[in-house]
């Protein structure tokens, strides 16, 4: 039994070897992926459930790999945060969306996620301004969607970066609402323009308790003045369901799955398209 523990041992080390070593590849991989501009922006429509139109996009990045082919997020996110690489690839994202969207007709905005350390380290501020100007976005297309754990720490300066953002007249968004800690008390501190309900409470709306929640949500946002986003709606019934509870607009792969730049056009003018 022992000879067999220090097996696993082994096999357990060797694995660990193994993705100690996976990561260490990824993480040159990343750094020289900004140089290579293998990075590209998917965008999913946003519609507005009272007049039925997509009004915004949400810029998803995606990373075009050599040989891994198409990478989501989830893969290099949290990496390129660990590793501060997220700065310089949020000022790519939103030099990129900001250029995107001027192409767009002018009552659809862009939504552009922005991690935690861009809000504290970043310089966002004027990291946005020059994406603004550079591009002749006008501040109120552009939208920043931001979450929780950005703001559970040194709460003063997120704070008084994300007014002198709003003073640009950029939007803010709180992303994911409803997963973190103490989301309530991020409501008394930040002027949110936006809430978006996560997908969790979506997918199980359904179920009476969970509708409840989603009621109280809205209740609350809409009676602060926010924009209620229901997120991650698959279904005909989810969407009814979450149009019922009150959200004002809506996102989901009913609605549209992210798409590539290039054929977001026809996605937010539908029928326009050739
Ligand atoms: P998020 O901001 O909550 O974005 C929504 C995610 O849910 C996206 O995944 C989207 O493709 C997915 N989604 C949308 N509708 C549905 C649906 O109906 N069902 C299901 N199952 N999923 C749906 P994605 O693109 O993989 O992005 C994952 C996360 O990566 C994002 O979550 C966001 O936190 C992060 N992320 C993406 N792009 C950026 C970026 O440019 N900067 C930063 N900092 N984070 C980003
Ligand atoms: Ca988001
Ligand atoms: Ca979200
Ligand atoms: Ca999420």
């Amino acid at each position: 039994a022992k000879a067999e523990g220090r097996n696993t041992f082994r096999f357990f080390e060797a694995a660990m070897d193994e993705a100690v070593e996976e990561r260490r590849r990824l993480e040159l991989d990343l750094r020289l992926a900004l140089q290579r501009g293998e990075f590209e922006l998917h965008y999913q429509p946003i519609l507005d459930i009272a007049s039925g139109a997509i009004t915004s996009a949400e810029a998803l990045v995606r990373w075009r790999h050599p040989t891994r082919g198409l990478v989501p997020p989830g893969t290099f996110i949290p990496l390129a945060e660990e590793t501060g690489l997220i700065v310089p690839l949020g000022e790519w994202v939103l030099r990129a969306a900001t250029h995107d969207a001027r192409r767009w007709p002018a009552h659809v905005s862009v939504a552009v996620n922005v991690s935690a350390l861009q809000v504290r380290h970043g310089h966002l501020v004027r990291t946005v301004r020059a994406a603004l100007e550079a591009t002749g976005l006008p501040a109120r297309r552009l939208e920043l969607e931001i979450t929780e754990s950005a703001l559970m720490t040194d709460n003063e300066h997120v704070c008084e970066v994300l007014h002198d953002l709003r003073g640009l007249g950029v939007r803010i968004a709180l992303d994911d609402f409803g997963t973190g800690y103490s989301s309530l008390s991020y409501l008394r501190q930040f002027p949110f323009d936006k809430l978006k309900i996560d997908r969790s409470f979506i997918s199980g709306i359904r179920d009476p308790e969970t509708a409840a929640i989603v009621r109280a949500i809205v209740a609350l946002g809409t009676s602060l003045g926010m924009v209620v986003t229901a997120e991650g709606i698959e279904t005909p019934e989810q969407f009814a369901l979450a149009r019922a509870e009150g959200c004002t607009t809506a996102q989901g792969y009913l609605i549209g799955r992210p798409c590539a730049a290039g054929d977001v056009l026809a996605a937010v003018l539908p029928g326009a398209a050739a």
